[in-house]
């Protein structure tokens, strides 16, 4: 055998690897506004495109404050996928700074699902921009990703589609694996009480009985008129427990807790991913985690035994 081989493959190796590596690197660039659109964008993108997330995990998509290494990626991106419906404030930020190439895409405000409304709070009425708290809600995001995307970048639209495809089966699925999970609480038991009016969707699909302290986060929170009509609710409703979310203050609803002598329990999570190793690591598991606290807060567990 011939003795340069060896380092001779080596050469040849790291030529095809740097070569690949270029290849690899996608030049399209597109932005998300937070972890749960980044998530669903990246189901339909794959590895085909550079995408950007602005709100960084565990910090509130509602009072974000853009900082210049936003406005930078901004700038070099194709297009900004957002919520909508005044889940960011800040977009309007963006919406003023941006080139005539720049796409804004609303998601909420694009899908083909039908808004529910802020049922308290200083937005009470508008739009719920919380959506994506239906696995159906999450569907219609997917289909305006993937005809976004693929207007802008035909020569890839086969393989969002197919992508897409794929991601819908598994959302669908989740819905119904969900759907079965929560049929285990008892009708009675069906209550669910948070700080921030986030799972309205949530509880639309699945068929709980919603109530919560305030609208949006971006509001000023728990007036004393607030929580005053929140414990008028729960000194009469009892539910068996109460809920806060990662994101909002968990002074209200533990205030609220020790008042009616209600159990309290959470995080739930809305507004944000967890971290990669904790139990909101991707969107499905965001839902099976909240789906699985309210189980056994709301004794879904003893109802099996
Ligand atoms: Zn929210």
């Amino acid at each position: 055998m011939d003795k340069r081989a060896p380092w001779l493959l080596t050469l040849l190796l790291a030529a095809v690897l740097t070569s690949s590596h270029a290849i690899a690197a996608p030049s399209f660039k597109v932005i998300a506004s937070f972890s749960v659109i980044e998530d669903l964008v990246k189901r339909v993108a794959g590895d085909d495109i550079t995408i950007t997330t602005i709100v960084p995990i565990g910090q509130d998509v509602h009072r974000w404050e853009l900082t210049p290494p936003n406005v930078l990626a901004v700038e070099e991106a194709d297009i900004v996928f957002y919520n909508g419906h005044g889940l960011e404030p800040w977009i309007r930020h963006l919406e003023a700074m941006a080139s005539d190439t720049l796409t804004l895409m609303a998601l909420a405000e694009m899908a083909d699902y039908a808004p529910l409304t802020i049922p308290v709070g200083q937005h009470k009425g508008n739009p719920d921009p919380h959506m994506w708290m239906a696995p159906e809600g999450a569907i219609a995001y997917i289909d305006v990703i993937t005809h976004t995307l693929s207007t802008h970048y035909p020569e890839k639209a086969p393989a969002f589609q197919a992508r897409a495809d794929e991601a819908k089966q598994a959302l669908k699925l989740l819905n119904q694996q969900l759907t079965e999970r929560l049929e285990g609480i008892p009708q009675t038991n069906r209550v669910l009480t948070t700080s921030e009016a986030a799972l309205g969707y949530f509880a639309h699909a699945f068929g709980f009985e919603y109530a919560a302290i305030w609208g949006l986060n971006s509001e000023t929170a728990g007036s004393a008129q607030a929580m005053e009509t929140m414990s008028k609710r729960l000194a009469d409703k009892r539910p068996p427990a109460l809920f806060y979310e990662s994101t909002t203050p968990y002074i209200h609803m533990d205030a609220l807790a020790r008042e009616t002598g209600l159990t309290l329990a959470g995080p739930l999570y809305v507004d944000t991913l967890s971290a990669p190793d904790g139990p909101a690591y991707n969107y499905p598991a965001m839902l099976r985690h909240n789906a699985e606290l309210l189980h056994e807060a709301l004794g879904g567990a003893r109802a099996e035994e």
